[in-house]
């Protein structure tokens, strides 16, 4: 089988890669930056229902183990006080049945 050329190795694209790959369909990977970003990671948090598309490829649980769960944001600005945002309340997956 041909491999599928994937462009980019960001999380899109290694998530396309690992999901080929538990499809027994090889792929190619190929990312324009030479290194890793020196700025570190551009997350803070992953939703469920992105949980539950890094657990179909895999990776869910040990992503899990090395994290923490939270269900209610807040943010605080002087003078205009806080907001407050509450996310899934915890329970079953979004995705299985
Ligand atoms: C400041 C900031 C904070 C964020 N915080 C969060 C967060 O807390 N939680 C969260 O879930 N999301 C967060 N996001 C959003 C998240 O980073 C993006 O949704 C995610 O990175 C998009 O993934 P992507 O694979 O589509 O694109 P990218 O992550 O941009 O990856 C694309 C990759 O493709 C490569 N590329 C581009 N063109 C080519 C080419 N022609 N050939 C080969 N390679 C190519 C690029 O170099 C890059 O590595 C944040 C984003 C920013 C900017």
């Amino acid at each position: 089988m041909e491999p599928v050329l994937v462009a980019g190795a960001g999380p899109v694209g290694l998530v396309t890669a690992l999901l080929l790959a538990r499809w027994d369909v090889p792929s190619v990977v190929l990312e324009a930056r030479e290194q890793r970003s020196q700025d570190g990671s551009r997350a803070i948090c992953f939703q469920r229902d992105v949980l539950d598309i890094f657990d179909r490829a895999g990776c869910a649980d040990d992503m899990l183990a090395e994290g923490v769960t939270w269900t209610t944001g807040r943010t605080f600005s002087a003078p205009c006080g806080s907001y407050s945002a509450s996310a899934f309340p915890a329970g079953r997956s979004t995705t299985s049945s």
